[in-house]
């Protein structure tokens, strides 16, 4: 299959015009990372590039190093910030990839020792994204 062209009108390509809300924790020239409002733990933090792409499969190489050095900081503020005992970090490339939004993004999740992952796909709390969004923006250097 080769790979489908990239929709404008993605949730994701929204939250970067602006056009839908989101609760951001970093942003800079290339990248953007806010708040999954889905989450699979406390913490969990989504990075996007800001130039349009649908994932690792037609993404440029200097984007693909733009959002690892944001999800590297990422993480490493959310170790701090939720006294996490490790990070797992998700991308998933197409439908059958287990992709549902098409703008390419980086899960990365706080992790703590024998706590599994919540579900996908469950409303959190607002409140609590919002809170927890805030403690990891704090941390971030
Ligand atoms: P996937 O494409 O499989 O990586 O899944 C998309 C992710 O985006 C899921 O974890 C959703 O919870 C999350 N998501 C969907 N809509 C929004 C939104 N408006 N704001 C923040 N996260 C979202």
């Amino acid at each position: 299959m080769t790979t489908p062209e990239y929709d404008n009108d993605n949730i994701f390509a929204k939250i970067l015009r602006g056009e839908m809300p989101s609760f951001k924790v970093y942003e800079d020239d290339h990248t953007y990372a806010f708040m999954d409002i889905m989450p699979r733990a406390p913490g969990h933090c989504l990075v996007i590039p800001k130039v349009p792409c649908r994932n690792l499969l037609d993404a440029d190489t200097e984007s693909l190093g733009h959002v690892i050095a944001t999800a590297q900081k990422i993480a490493r503020a959310g170790m701090k910030a939720f006294d996490a005992d490790g990070i797992t970090v998700q991308q998933f490339n197409e439908d059958a990839g287990g992709q549902i939004v098409f703008h390419y993004h980086v899960h990365v999740i706080p992790r703590h020792e024998g706590v599994k992952m919540g579900p996908p796909g469950v409303m959190g709390d607002m409140d609590e994204i919002k809170a927890n969004g805030e403690k990891l923006a704090a941390e971030v250097l």
